[in-house]
């Protein structure tokens, strides 16, 4: 079985990361609340929102479709600025990316073809996609993606030519499709070769803000590293990776992000629960974007092989490209960088605790150097309050339950530790663990920020962890929803607090069972009123900035779902508009019943790795 999943795999103690951070449990002691605690990331973005409709185009049946030579159109000359009154590109083949960098930074495999092999001493293997079976569809676009970082016109997505560049039936000018090579340990043990089995590297591309960002298939076909993968993605877990990465972006938590989705009618066969329940389902892609696409994974392969000095370019390259306030002549660069990936991540997963989110498979190839949220699979946010939360069915020892997040994040940047030794003195190494230590406190104290904020609170007093763990405990206890509790808190004003007014307020409604709600509340209430300069007005828009009304919840990603798949993408689209404002009220969205308690048949739904 190829991946993230190795249900069978029995993770044993010895195996878990070290229990610095307490286990989320039902006996919760203040301490473990302590790390319960978001950043004040609140942006409720501009919408990006485009009407997609749906086109069917034929797949082409040219034999060169993959040669952008033969493709390129006259226009391609023209220089990329000087476009149209709208400034923007308006024709796909003029988007030109570029592998030269990366092809010229590292050596490149020397076999050529897909066929599934080991691969060393090299970080890429030059990999053609294979195209889909058409017709395929435009099931959705980000306007925010095609516009505000690809300097595309949107309208250029409802081309046929725009199918096929974003489906892997035709290349972007210059570029030479890549599968890179990287490594990993999934469920705690180490797994070997992994590589992008599914996924080709285009190119990068230098946008107009001066940003440089890599663009990626997903689902585009067979690599040297596909194992016994077939190297495509199904139309279900690619229209959860396309809505989730987009919605992640818009409540402010670093991630890649996506461009389109496109359908197709090729067949993919799926276990869908490994229950021996075989189904056919359609092929899709996603093209994807993030600044780099390496992961720990991708330095543990090199570290676990012995490639040395490849390790060290790989590191030299990654750190003159992304973190241009390490000096490349600095003898503790290699430190500073590790220093900078422990507080990125603790950063990056507090912020995941502080919208809910539950990434399903923390696997170091699945945690990126960049600390953004990458390879989304069986993800889920928590619905009610509860650490031990598993989005995944594949996960039965609840390793990446969401309370258990931070813990292994800290076995991940364990295990980058692991792959930079080889390049630290023994000095450093020392330094280096002691800087790990300091993990837990980073989270600790980002989480603190984050929930104080969540909660409204102004400045630092001795009770706020306990106002905040005692919170936690009262949701967890009455099973309270997590996004809407915090959400109708910011909504509701001082007086209705005080009335326990919760009128049309479910999550509030829940919480209020509790025994202990009324301590609860006169503590928070004279927190709150207690805030010098600030209203009751002031301390809810706060709130209702970092609090957000909408989530992917499972029932509204598996709704979309089915809809997709019989060729409707209405509700992808309306879902895609609603999160891109997760923190404005919506009417669409009230309809919807998006912030209404999830309807009962979502309580059964499940999410696997199979995807
Ligand atoms: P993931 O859990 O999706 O991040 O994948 C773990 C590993 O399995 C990566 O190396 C993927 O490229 C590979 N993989 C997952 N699904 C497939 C597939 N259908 N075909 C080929 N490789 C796959
Ligand atoms: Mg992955």
């Amino acid at each position: 079985m190829l991946t993230c999943c190795v249900s069978s795999i029995r993770v044993t103690a010895s195996t878990e990361a070290p229990s610095v951070l307490t286990e989320s449990g039902a006996s919760m002691s203040v301490d473990m609340w302590s790390i319960h605690r978001v950043v004040v990331f609140a942006l409720a973005a501009a919408s990006s929102f485009t009407p997609v409709y749906a086109q069917e185009f034929s797949q082409s049946t040219d034999p060169d479709c993959h040669s952008h030579d033969s493709q390129r159109s006259p226009h391609t000359v023209k220089s990329r600025w000087n476009m149209s009154v709208s400034n923007l590109i308006q024709d796909p083949d003029q988007l030109r990316v570029s592998c030269k960098k990366l092809i010229e930074a590292f050596p490149v495999d020397e076999v050529d073809g897909n066929f599934v092999r080991t691969v060393k001493n090299c970080i890429f293997s030059k990999s053609i996609p294979t195209p889909l079976k058409g017709p395929l569809r435009l099931a959705a676009v980000s306007k925010d993606v095609i516009e505000g970082i690809l300097d595309l016109h949107v309208a250029v997505t409802q081309s046929e030519d725009f199918l096929h560049y974003a489906s892997g039936g035709r290349l972007l000018l210059e570029s030479v499709p890549l599968a890179h090579r990287y490594g990993g340990h999934q469920f705690g043990y180490w797994a070997g070769q992994l590589g992008d089995g599914r996924a080709h590297l285009l190119g990068q591309y230098y946008n107009r803000k001066g940003e440089t960002w890599e663009l990626q298939l997903k689902g585009s076909g067979k690599t040297p590293y596909s194992r016994s993968g077939d190297g495509r993605a199904v139309i279900r877990s690619s229209v959860r990776e396309f809505l989730c990465s987009e919605a992640m972006h818009f409540l402010g938590v670093p991630t890649s992000r996506a461009a389109s989705l496109i359908v197709s009618e090729e067949p993919v066969l799926r276990d869908q629960f490994y229950n021996g329940n075989v189904k056919t389902e359609r092929g899709a892609v996603v093209l994807r974007l993030a600044k780099s696409w390496f992961r720990i994974g991708s330095l543990e392969i090199l570290a676990q092989s012995g490639e040395i000095d490849l390790l060290r370019k790989l590191l030299n390259f990654v750190t003159d490209e992304h973190f241009p306030s390490i000096s490349s002549s600095d003898p503790d660069k290699y430190l500073v960088f590790f220093t900078t990936v422990v507080n990125e991540t603790a950063h990056l997963i507090a912020q995941w605790m502080s919208v809910g989110f539950a990434h399903g498979v923390c696997n170091t190839d699945n945690f990126s150097l960049l600390s953004i949220t990458i390879d989304y699979g069986p993800f889920g946010f928590m619905e009610s309050y509860n650490p031990n939360f598993v989005p995944s069915t594949s996960d039965d020892e609840g390793r990446y339950s969401i309370g258990a997040q931070a813990n292994a994040g800290l076995f991940n940047l364990e295990k980058l530790l692991g792959a930079l030794t080889p390049v630290l003195t023994q000095k450093q190494q020392k330094v280096a663990k002691m800087i790990l230590k300091g993990y837990v406190s980073i989270y600790q104290t980002r989480i603190h920020q984050i929930f104080k904020a969540k909660l409204g609170l102004l400045g630092e007093e001795e009770e706020d962890n306990y106002l905040i763990a005692f919170l936690l405990k009262m949701m967890e206890d009455t099973q309270s929803d997590f996004t809407m509790t915090f959400r109708q808190l910011s909504e509701v004003s001082d007086m209705q607090l005080q009335n326990r007014n919760f009128t049309q307020m479910w999550a509030l409604d829940d919480l209020s069972l509790h025994k202990h709600f009324s301590e609860w509340l006169n503590m928070y209430l004279s927190r709150v009123n207690g805030q010098q300069n600030d209203t009751d007005l002031d301390r809810q828009n706060r709130m209702k900035n970092i609090n957000p009304r909408y989530v992917l919840r499972n029932w509204m990603a598996e709704s979309a779902i089915k809809k997709a798949e019989m060729n409707d993408f209405s509700e992808v689209e309306l879902l895609h508009h609603i999160l891109s404002s997760p923190f404005v009220t919506q009417e669409t969205a009230e309809e919807a019943g998006y912030a209404a308690r999830p309807p009962l048949w979502a309580q059964g739904l499940k999410v696997s790795c199979s995807s």
